[in-house]
């Protein structure tokens, strides 16, 4: 159940005070990844909530979005695209700027990432105040993708990250 699947996060996210600076409590999901059977009955459910034929190719945010994403491809036979941070890519990339809970930042994604209307499933570990989700949301229309569903592990409420996200609905597995 969705119960289960919010316990199995809950169970397994560290709060990190203080990190990457004073006054963030950093998620820390990697606990979660760690644990074998929990990250593949995550996975599975988050597939189950979208539908393994609802997606052609899943968007991962760098870096720990990488992870969920591979997991998901995996699982269902669908490509990964990497939505990376500004510089890292090789060709002609898409750039989107935005500011995030703790600084500034630019995501880009290759020109080419997306054969027009493909559709795309993106995810994340942390959905916080959403400009990260809403950067590569529009890197993904801008790329001709079609937008199948966005899925983050842990939501931060009360940042409202949903908002920036409105009206693209956000699929969170435990929201705190
Ligand atoms: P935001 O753009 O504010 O929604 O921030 C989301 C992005 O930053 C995601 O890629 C997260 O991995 C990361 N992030 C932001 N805040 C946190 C946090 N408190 N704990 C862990 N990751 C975070």
């Amino acid at each position: 159940t969705d119960q289960d699947m919010a316990a199995l996060v809950a169970g397994r996210v560290l709060d990190v005070p203080d990190f990457p600076q004073p006054g963030i409590v950093f998620k820390d999901l990697m606990p979660l990844f760690a644990d074998g059977p929990a990250f593949r009955q995550v996975v599975d459910g988050i597939v189950a909530h979208h539908g393994p034929d609802s997606f052609d190719v899943v968007a991962g945010i760098e870096a720990r979005g990488f992870v969920v994403a591979a997991a998901i491809a995996y699982a269902t036979g669908a490509g990964v695209v990497p939505i990376r941070k500004a510089g890292k890519l090789p060709r002609a990339a898409y750039s989107a700027s935005y500011s995030l809970e703790y600084g500034e930042a630019t995501l880009e994604v290759h020109q080419d990432a997306f054969m027009t209307g493909q559709r795309v499933l993106l995810v994340d570990d942390v959905l916080a105040t959403g400009g990260t989700a809403g950067a590569a949301l529009d890197l993904i229309v801008q790329a001709n993708g079609s937008v199948a569903g966005f899925s983050v592990l842990l939501e931060l409420g009360f940042l409202e990250g949903r908002k920036r996200v409105a009206p693209r609905e956000v699929h969170a597995v435990l929201t705190v």
